[in-house]
């Protein structure tokens, strides 16, 4: 029996080793955390409040997730977000204005004067020479107009990456759109075909039926999103091939095309394959004794550290409508933006209750939760109607942060995998997670099944 070992229990670990138990049963797998299982996803209580320290949804772009709630008997507890969360705003000169939903959105829209509007809707039907480490920055630019630059991709890195626009590598973050620009003559038609491949490629992969009455859209769970971290774990321990380790991982040492692994003075192994779906700081430190070139590499991943403020706000003091609002960096808010999460999924809090997350950029662990709670009550003043602060806050800090997918980082993640890959020998050693697969969940269940997929199909093969 082979006998596989996943590094790390946030989503992406945990559906690593779910994956490779379903598609290789006759496999034996240990899953070893050293802290919160579930990683970055936690949902906590606040009184009758239930609310997301970390990630607040899953966005269902493919029928995966569906697919895996109903393996999981989760499907009655699959909720969508609501309708009126579908509006977002952004600030502009002080002011909240609705962002477009889709590409005539634009023409309606007064974040861009009418001569900037024209160009944008002409860029779709123009084609453009991108380099690939380009800024996310100055490949908007160069496609719309610096308006655009300065407000819509600031608000989408600082809302989705917590960086800057100007930190941030297009390559890097939308890889498909990347390669489809280079090849196709127009934006419109490099936009149609990763959409149309993407559809194709998942109904293939799926089955045509999981697309019958799919809806993409933001989900969450009745009970939060660790709702499915924990019936993956749930899943895990009862399974009688897999092993639950509460222990962190030190090191990794290689012993022919096997690994052992060392935990607190032990081993553990000899594992034919070795998933580290951890972040790229706590690789290097595992692989630091083994394989010094890529430890060294994976010491150079960027991180954007962030604060997130959840306050509970007496509806008769404070209240909005929608999703919520991105402050790009121009408009010099002290916060990247809020989320109004009490709109966003019914039953999240009491009726007479508003509550909002807010995040704010940086390593704030030098100020106090009130200063903190202080800075979110005097940003929101300078755009609402405010006339007391909130009954309840709690702060949380991502001290090492969100991966930030640099300029330069394409190059990097290419040279990781190649030292990775001439250390191993045999592709039987990953580095997996948000750090590589991409910023979302969704990006980590999708990765996780398709890196599994070819794994156990070259497994097999190899086996024969
Ligand atoms: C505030 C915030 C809001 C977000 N909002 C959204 C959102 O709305 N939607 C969305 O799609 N995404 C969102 N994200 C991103 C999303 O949370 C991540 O993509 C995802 O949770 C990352 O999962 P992961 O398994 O790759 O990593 P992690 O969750 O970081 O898991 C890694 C795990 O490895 C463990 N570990 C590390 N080293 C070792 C070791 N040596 N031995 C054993 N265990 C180890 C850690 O303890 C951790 O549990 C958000 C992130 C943050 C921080």
């Amino acid at each position: 029996m082979k006998k596989f070992a996943v590094v790390g229990a946030g989503i992406s670990g945990l559906s690593h080793a779910y994956y490779l138990r379903k598609q290789i049963p006759d496999s034996e797998v240990d899953i070893f955390e050293f802290s919160h299982w579930g990683g970055v996803i936690s949902t906590r209580r606040h009184k009758e409040v239930i609310f997301e320290a970390g990630p607040e949804a899953y966005l269902m772009r493919t029928p995966l997730l569906l697919q895996l709630t109903k393996e999981l008997q989760l499907e009655n507890e699959l909720i969508r977000a609501s309708k009126e969360s579908a509006t977002r705003y952004i600030v502009k000169e002080g002011r909240l204005v609705k962002l477009p939903t889709g590409p005539l959105g634009f023409l309606f829209n007064s974040v861009l004067f009418f001569p900037e509007k024209i160009k944008v809707l002409l860029a779709f039907r123009k084609k453009f020479n991108l380099w690939q480490n380009m800024s996310v920055f100055d490949a908007v630019k160069s496609m719309s107009t610096m308006t655009a630059a300065e407000y819509f991709a600031s608000a989408f890195c600082r809302g989705v990456f917590g960086s800057e626009a100007e930190d941030l590598e297009f390559a890097a973050i939308l890889p498909e759109l990347y390669s489809a620009i280079r090849k196709e003559d127009s934006l419109a038609k490099a936009m149609k075909k990763v959409a149309h491949e993407k559809k194709a490629y998942w109904e293939k992969e799926l089955g045509e039926n999981a697309y019958h009455g799919f809806e993409k859209g933001l989900v969450s769970f009745r009970g939060g999103l660790e709702t499915l971290t924990t019936k993956l774990k749930d899943f895990l321990k009862e399974d009688h091939l897999s092993h639950i380790r509460q222990s962190k991982v030190s090191s990794l040492h290689k012993s022919g095309s096997k690994y052992l692994l060392h935990s607190k003075g032990q081993k553990y192994g000899s594992y034919d394959a070795v998933f580290l779906a951890i972040p790229a700081k706590q690789a290097a430190e595992i692989l630091r004794n083994e394989n010094k070139e890529t430890a060294t590499l994976l010491q150079k991943m960027q991180y954007s550290p962030i604060t997130v403020v959840v306050c509970g706000w007496d509806k008769k003091n404070f209240s909005a409508k929608g999703f919520g609002f991105i402050s790009p960096r121009k408009e010099n808010l002290p916060i990247l933006g809020t989320q109004f999460v009490s709109n966003i999924f019914a039953g999240r809090a009491p009726e007479n209750q508003f509550v909002t997350k807010t995040m704010i950029a940086g390593d704030n662990t030098l100020f106090s939760d009130d200063e903190l709670a202080e800075r979110v009550l005097s940003a929101h003043k300078r755009l609402y109607k405010i006339s007391a602060g909130p009954l309840w806050y709690e702060v949380i800090h991502y001290k090492q942060g969100l991966p930030r997918y640099f300029l330069g980082y394409t190059e990097w993640k290419q040279n990781v995998l190649e030292k990775l890959n001439q250390f191993s020998g045999r592709q039987n050693l990953f580095l997996c997670g948000w750090n590589y697969d991409g910023i979302g969940l969704p990006h980590a269940l999708e990765k996780a099944y398709l890196r599994v997929k070819e794994f156990a199909t070259t497994w097999k093969e190899d086996s024969k």
